[in-house]
């Protein structure tokens, strides 16, 4: 997601997110035998807390603090950190419009990197998210990873490595998290903000993307879920207008429409898989891949309302189809 919520960069670098203790402790470790690299690639994604974790390392390695556990978060420079307003730090994020990072961003953070540091010390660099460097601004990044300038640090965040080059990737020391549990997720976020929302919910919309989560009008998501399942219960009858409705929800929140009706087919498969629900379980396996690769393609300026009419069509023959399977033989013989 390349427009971090408010809430995101309001997270503080003291917090606490379980799932990255792991990578946290390699980084500690790193630094205390000196051997950080002077490029790493954070292979999480923003809405799980890798722009967080970046720039919990930065605050780490300018925190002038001396308690234990660093960084302290209070003083002078933690707090620029969690400000953006440290002068040896530099955040690269795509331009709003274009929705990638661009050559010229990166021609000027080399440029950056080769200043004297402000305070003498390491110069950081964090790229967020770094799959939206298009190819033009990954060739060029190329080059200052390769011929690194003393004492710099660059930082490259992304949920989805596999979209960097290869020759990018293999020049930045990997630091990979497991994948949290969603049950972890919701733990942590109700501890965050107790109250009565229902966070499993949220993520299901939104994906397992807690920080997302945090900044996002959860009341909101929960009723479009809840709604959006509702017609699905009903377009599954053949009480649902595909039209109408694709035309509805090609408008507005179209992601996350795709990614309610991806939960959707998935609880009725689990249903099926725990004896649960009779079903035809091939063909919502289809759905389900349909689904996912509509998801896929949600960001490109294809013909929405047609995918979903497509997509609504195929879920109310679903049950139509289990009806007539389940249905005993009529008994009429036709005629070959
Ligand atoms: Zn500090």
């Amino acid at each position: 997601m390349s427009d971090l919520p408010r809430s995101l960069a309001e997270l503080p670098i003291t917090a606490s997110l379980p799932w990255l203790r792991g990578l946290q402790q390699a980084l500690e470790e790193s630094i205390s035998r000196d051997r950080l690299a002077h490029a790493v690639l954070i292979q999480v994604s923003p809405g799980l807390g890798g722009g967080w974790l970046a720039r919990w390392l930065a605050a780490r390695l300018y925190c002038g603090a001396a308690t234990v556990p660093l960084p302290c978060g209070e003083c002078l420079n933690c707090r620029r950190v969690a400000s953006g307003e440290q002068p040896d730090l530099t955040l690269v994020q795509p331009i709003e419009e274009s929705k990638e990072i661009r050559i010229d961003q990166v021609r000027e953070l080399t440029t950056q990197l080769a200043l004297t540091s402000h305070a003498g010390g390491r110069k950081i660099v964090i790229i967020t998210p770094a799959d939206k460097l298009n190819r033009n601004a990954a060739n060029a990044l190329l080059k200052t990873l390769e011929e690194p300038t003393r004492g710099s640090l660059l930082l490259l965040v992304t949920g989805e490595p596999s979209r960097l080059p290869a020759t990018v990737q293999s020049r930045c020391m990997r630091l990979i998290a497991p994948r949290p549990a969603r049950a972890e997720l919701v733990e942590w976020l109700r501890a965050q903000r107790p109250g009565s929302t229902d966070w499993n919910a949220v993520l299901e919309v939104l994906g397992d993307e807690p920080l997302v989560a945090l900044g996002a009008e959860s009341g909101t998501l929960e009723a479009l879920r809840h709604e959006t399942q509702r017609a699905l219960e009903a377009a599954a009858r053949g009480g649902l207008d595909p039209v109408e409705t694709a035309e509805l929800w090609g408008k507005e929140a179209y992601a996350e429409r795709l990614a309610c009706i991806e939960a959707w087919l998935l609880s009725r498969l689990r249903d099926w898989a725990s004896g649960r629900a009779a079903i035809a379980p091939r063909a919502w396996f289809e759905a389900l891949d349909e689904t996912r690769e509509a998801r896929q393609w949600a960001d490109t300026p294809i013909n929405k309302p047609l995918v979903l009419e497509r997509l609504l069509w195929r879920l109310g023959s679903l049950e139509s189809a289990q009806r007539k399977r389940s249905q005993p033989a009529s008994g009429v013989n036709r005629a070959p």
